[in-house]
């Protein structure tokens, strides 16, 4: 496992301004008591505004302990260009992925591979024998992008994912950008240590683009709720949110605010953990409304679920080992009920990075966007994506994933999420050499996006690191739509919020992985400046 490498203990300032031009240094050199105090005010800011994660381990009856999630100490320079066009294809990336998930033939046709897909598509299966009694679906995606370096010195922004299900940072990130953004206004960026050797970039508000993650997602949450209506049940007085959540979540903090928010406009939430409690507190009416049984009101009358919001449920494993079959019926249960679901079963199943891959393919686009020039914006952002099956592209990409020296190019991928699963670069063909032929294909070869690198300072449990970095910048999208034969694609789009929210991620120069909350990055926000500035500043030696 790759973890931050360059840590160092105590804050030391380098030796700069020995040479005869000024020299472009951002962040700029700040001795050590000015980079003391930015230290000391980013951990109390984390504290203050619940920028944590739980150490789910030390929860007593009286008392629980934190840590404050990773975090860069200047908010890292991104292009503005790329930054915008990631904002600007949002929506039809919405509008893909929609259409996607109500095109069960090609869905079908795409993953019948994949063993996680097919537990998956086992249920939507069972559903729709019974028939769908819900045509709406609540969409909260992010797409994920890291900044390509081309030998001609220009930057491209490259797809890393996209993601359909429990898309998770959003809060973390919002935090730390109202956090840059506060440091920027009291002055904390403001260089003490620069003579006449030295220039930099001083940050200004303009720089910093504010994110609205938490208001996105909740009023993405909200209009489903609105449009589900009243209580539809006679048994029921009101209607709630139900969340599905992991349990012992250490990451409560990018997940309770959405609940606080809601609660706030008056629409109830609640929490349940996939799967237990989702049997034991819910249940199916005959015309298949979900009630929710709040167990601390077991008198009470129970509430109509509107909308079904997944923060769990994404992983291979929540579905196997003991209590397998508990999840499965839970969600088999959620899927047939009324409920608007955020993520639907068929919109999970577009988050497989076998879908990323088969959109790839030359003219699949097409299928799902007939206008040519929303195909080509989308088509731009896609690195190279290969199957690893016997067809043709697939023994193409064997052949590269094999070899000791092409391989360092690529990435190998399972269709899993949360981290942790991919394989990198030049460990691919030791990999596959232990791993049984007839299992290849259900992983995809995706070329390795090289960014530039600038630098910042990181600071998480692991110590605090200086260095060359590199950053990842996931464009929320919020969406909602009706599933119709009559629609282009099938889909009729009701909503889709322009975007204005995304989460920002930042790691050391050579760590492959990039989970905050499993260790390897920091949450950050953008410094968003011209091209020309950026390729100026990128650096990628040690020192710093
Ligand atoms: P997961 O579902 O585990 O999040 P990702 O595809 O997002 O899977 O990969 C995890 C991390 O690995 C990414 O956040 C990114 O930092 C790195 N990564 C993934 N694909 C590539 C790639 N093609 N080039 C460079 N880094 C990559
Ligand atoms: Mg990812």
């Amino acid at each position: 496992m790759d973890k931050v490498t360059h840590v160092v203990p105590k804050l030391h300032l380098t030796d700069h301004g020995k040479s005869a031009s000024p020299r472009m240094e951002y962040p700029p050199p700040f001795p050590d008591s000015q980079l003391e105090n930015l230290v000391s005010d980013i951990k109390d800011w984390q504290i203050t505004h619940g920028s944590l994660l739980k150490l789910v381990n030390t929860d007593q009856d009286s008392t629980v302990l934190t840590h404050a999630v990773g975090a860069c100490l200047f908010p890292t320079l991104f292009p503005k260009e790329q930054f915008e066009q990631a904002l600007g294809l949002q929506k039809v990336y919405n509008k893909l992925y929609a259409r996607v998930a109500e095109d069960e033939e090609w869905l079908y046709d795409t993953l019948k591979d994949d063993e996680f897909a097919r537990v998956l598509w086992d249920i939507h299966k069972e559903v729709k024998k019974e028939g769908y009694v819900q045509d709406h679906s609540l969409g909260i995606f992010r797409s994920d992008y890291m900044l390509d370096a081309n030998p001609a010195g220009q930057v491209k922004l490259k797809q890393v994912e996209f993601n359909t299900i429990s898309c998770a940072g959003g809060i973390h990130s919002n935090l730390i950008s109202d956090m840059h953004r506060h440091l920027q206004r009291r002055g904390a960026y403001v260089a003490a240590g620069l003579d006449d050797t030295t220039a930099s970039i001083n940050i200004s508000a303009s720089h910093l683009p504010p994110s609205h993650t938490l208001s996105t997602i909740t009023s993405g949450l909200v209009s489903a709720h609105t449009l589900y209506g009243p209580p539809k049940s006679p048994d029921a007085e009101q209607t709630c949110i139900l969340f599905i959540v992991q349990p012992r979540n250490f990451n409560i903090a990018d997940e309770r605010p959405i609940e606080y928010a809601l609660w706030d406009q008056n629409i109830p939430v609640f929490r349940v953990e996939l799967s237990p409690e989702i049997l034991a507190h819910t249940s199916l009416t005959p015309t298949r409304e979900l009630l929710y049984h709040p167990p601390s009101r077991a008198a009470a009358a129970p509430l109509e679920v509107s909308v079904v919001y997944l923060r769990a449920g994404f992983e291979a494993e929540e579905y196997s080992g003991p209590g397998c079959g508990d999840a499965r019926e839970a969600r088999v249960r959620v899927e047939l009920s009324r409920a608007v679901k955020c993520p639907s079963i068929l919109s999970h199943l577009t988050t497989f990075k076998k879908v990323q891959q088969a959109l790839a393919v030359p003219g699949v686009l097409q299928r799902f966007l007939p206008s040519s020039g929303e195909a080509f914006n989308i088509s731009s952002t896609f690195a190279q994506l290969y199957p690893m099956d016997a067809s043709a592209a697939g023994l193409e990409a064997r052949e590269l994933a094999m070899d000791e020296e092409v391989s360092e190019g690529y990435v190998l991928k399972p269709s899993l999420e949360g981290g942790g699963h991919n394989v990198y670069g030049s460990a691919i063909p030791a990999f596959l050499a232990c791993t049984p032929e007839e299992e290849w294909s259900r992983y995809i070869l995706m070329s390795k996006i090289v960014s530039p690198t600038v630098q910042n300072l990181l600071m998480s449990p692991q110590g605090l690191y200086k260095g060359p970095v590199i950053s990842e910048l996931g464009v929320f999208g919020v969406c909602l739509w009706r599933r119709s034969g009559e629609a282009e694609g099938r889909v009729e789009m009701i909503g889709n919020t322009e975007p204005c929210c995304w989460s920002f991620k930042t790691k050391s120069k050579g760590v492959d992985e990039m989970s905050v909350v499993k260790g390897y990055g920091c949450f950050d926000s953008p410094a968003l400046v011209d091209n020309d500035v950026f390729m100026a500043c990128c650096r990628d030696d040690e020192q710093g």
